[in-house]
């Protein structure tokens, strides 16, 4: 049974105009979507460049203590534009998970990341959602080097001195983390349930949803 997930959500709100050149989404993407298992579509059109040098995957994979999740991406040669988010089979409550980061062994400690999800580094970064937001199974140390690949290029751009000076600190601080060396929280906050932290140290809770009074 083919699954007619987030992924595909995104596609058909792409076809409802939701995004920039819908007109260049086929309609063939929703046939293939219905189509029976597996699942790299290749030369499909681009919604950014409008070449036919797109692919679509769709994997799913098992996350010890997590269950089975799905993970899609689409891919283009051309442009490289790429989009990558990862759904849990099952349905879960949105969820905010702490985990302090105290040693090196914590680097290994896996993390499911959908693309709604808020990551939180206090004191080092914010990773928010949006339609640039991409989702991933990784680890604490994926998520570091995310950042730390972050921190390096705008201390590549930056002109000014006291700002290169920030991101080196910045730098050092995600390399004592690293190494166990100095303590970081980690804290990932998702509405759509579909993140987690997978370690015993990690402190699960509901997540509290703002509710805006009128
Ligand atoms: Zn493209």
């Amino acid at each position: 049974m083919p699954y007619p997930g987030k992924f595909w959500l995104l596609i058909m709100e792409m076809l409802a105009g939701k995004y920039s050149k819908p007109q260049t989404i086929k309609i063939d993407y929703f046939l293939k979507a219905f189509m029976p298992k597996d699942d790299d579509f290749e030369h499909q059109t681009c919604p950014l460049c409008s070449q036919n040098t797109l692919i679509l995957t769709e994997r799913e994979t098992e996350v010890p203590y997590f269950g089975k999740v799905y993970l899609f991406s689409m891919t283009c040669n051309n442009c490289k534009y790429h989009k990558a988010d990862v759904e849990a089979m099952e349905t879960k409550d949105s969820a905010r998970y702490e985990l302090e980061i105290s040693s090196e062994e914590d680097m290994k400690v896996r993390v499911v990341k959908s693309s709604e999800a808020t990551v939180k580094l206090p004191h080092l970064a914010t990773i928010t959602p949006g339609p640039a937001s991409q989702g991933y199974v990784t680890n604490v140390e994926g998520i570091l080097n995310r950042v730390k690949y972050q921190v390096e290029a705008a201390k590549e751009m930056e002109e000014d001195e006291e700002a290169k000076k920030k991101a080196k600190s910045l730098l050092k601080k995600i390399a004592r983390i690293t190494f166990g060396q100095e303590k970081q929280k980690l804290i990932i906050e998702d509405p759509s349930g579909n993140s987690a932290i997978i370690s015993d140290k990690a402190i699960k809770s509901p997540l509290k949803v703002k509710v805006v009074e009128k």
